[in-house]
């Protein structure tokens, strides 16, 4: 065991039965659960959305349940700053399954924000000037990352690191999206993360998501839990899973390494319970930010030629305006029934898109984003 130590155990199902087994397994294999010598743990799930859990946007409850045996007798919290609020938390545990968990002895659950927010400024900040974090997350002796595993239109994956970036209050989730640079929203992420990385990482890879993520991709059976004290170590096994040849060609990814709060690659971590050979899952399609996995030396040239903006479908609009709400750089106006998107202020986050409840703000293609993914589809 090293501190880069990955266990991964199969988990075909949600069965409780199963969760706990191979929960407890892939946790054995990464060396075991650090000593717990708090008063109480934070377990930080991902609620993204009040989504249930088969849409799988969000950590199962089954995994929370089975995390939650797993550190025993100590009081635990589990809780998460949903992305730029909509709906109020009692809706949001309902709906995603985390309320029933409060039934168990010992058990809260709630808003990350409920004990306030800080500011943080740190001199190894590389993106965001200062950073405003939940308190209970700040001063939490102890954190458990339960994380899900997803694709992302923006960071072509979410997994540990990016689980983290939900301890931010929406200003500061929004300082980070407001940007044409993919490495401005990587760096400001592992800027976020590295304020205070958990204690232990758990990654929910049982049934992730593909395509479009992390809220509108379609749930695939993966199969696994993955977990470790480190999450970057962690994410290099979910990217190999996701099949990234090198996990670092993900500007997150390749962010984290260089800051060094983790592997350097591959060789750094020692894997427990599969063979990296057995970790790609056949036919997994990546997010449409294919523009990531282009040459290092290509990214900026090509990010300008191969587009991927937001696109309104009328029919599927409710006219909530969350997708205003959320836009960084005030973009969207509402001067009619339905949203109309200003194409020179928009920083093509894809924010709007993420949080729109019902999949109407959609991901457009330009000529060259669709020939290059359709060359991508036939592997060319
Ligand atoms: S596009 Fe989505 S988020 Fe925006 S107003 Fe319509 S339904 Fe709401
Ligand atoms: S319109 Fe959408 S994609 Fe464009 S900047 Fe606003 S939130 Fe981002």
């Amino acid at each position: 065991m090293n501190e880069f130590t990955v266990g991964i155990a199969r988990c075909e199902t949600y069965d409780r039965d199963e969760v706990h087994t191979a929960l407890h397994l892939a946790v054995e294999r990464a060396g075991g659960l650090p000593a717990i010598n708090v008063p109480d743990v934070l377990i930080k799930a991902n609620l993204l959305s009040p989504s249930g859990p088969e849409k799988a946007v969000t950590t199962h409850p089954e995994l929370l349940r089975a995390i939650v045996s797993e550190i025993g007798s100590t009081p635990v919290h589990i809780a998460d700053n949903p992305g730029y609020i909509f709906a109020d938390v009692g809706t949001l545990m309902k709906k995603t399954g985390v309320a029933s968990l409060a039934e168990i002895d010992g058990v809260s659950v709630g808003m990350l924000s409920d004990l306030g927010l800080r500011s943080v400024c740190e001199k190894s900040f590389r993106a965001l000037k200062d950073a405003r974090i939940s308190s209970r997350y700040l001063d939490a002796g102890y954190c458990v990352n339960a994380s899900k595993l997803k694709t992302h239109v923006e960071t072509e994956m979410t997994g540990c690191i990016k689980n983290i970036f939900g301890t931010a209050d929406t200003s500061t989730r929004k300082m980070a999206h407001a940007s044409t640079s993919q490495r401005h929203l990587a760096d400001a992420i592992v800027d976020l993360y590295s304020i205070r990385p958990p204690e232990f990482n758990i990654l929910d890879a049982i049934i992730g998501m593909e395509g479009d993520g992390p809220s509108h991709g379609a749930p695939v059976k993966i199969g696994f839990i993955i977990a470790g004290r480190n999450a970057l170590a962690v994410d290099w096994v979910a990217s190999t899973v996701m099949g990234y040849g090198n996990p670092a060609d993900i500007h997150l990814i390749a962010a984290a390494v260089e800051r060094g709060i983790g592997p350097r690659h591959r060789g750094d971590i020692t894997l427990n319970g599969l063979e990296w050979d057995d970790l790609p899952l056949k036919g997994f399609k990546k997010s449409s930010g294919f523009v990531r996995a282009m040459p290092t030396a290509l990214r900026g040239f090509v990010h300008k030629l191969v587009a991927l903006t937001p696109k309104l479908s009328e029919p599927g609009c409710v006219s909530c305006w969350i997708c205003k709400k959320v836009c960084p750089v005030d973009a969207i106006s509402a001067e009619g029934r339905y949203p109309q998107i200003n194409a020179r202020k928009c920083v093509r986050c894809l924010c709007c898109h993420e949080m729109c409840p019902t999949g109407a703000m959609t991901v457009h293609k330009n000529f060259l984003a669709s020939m290059v993914s359709r060359m991508r589809q036939r592997g060319e």
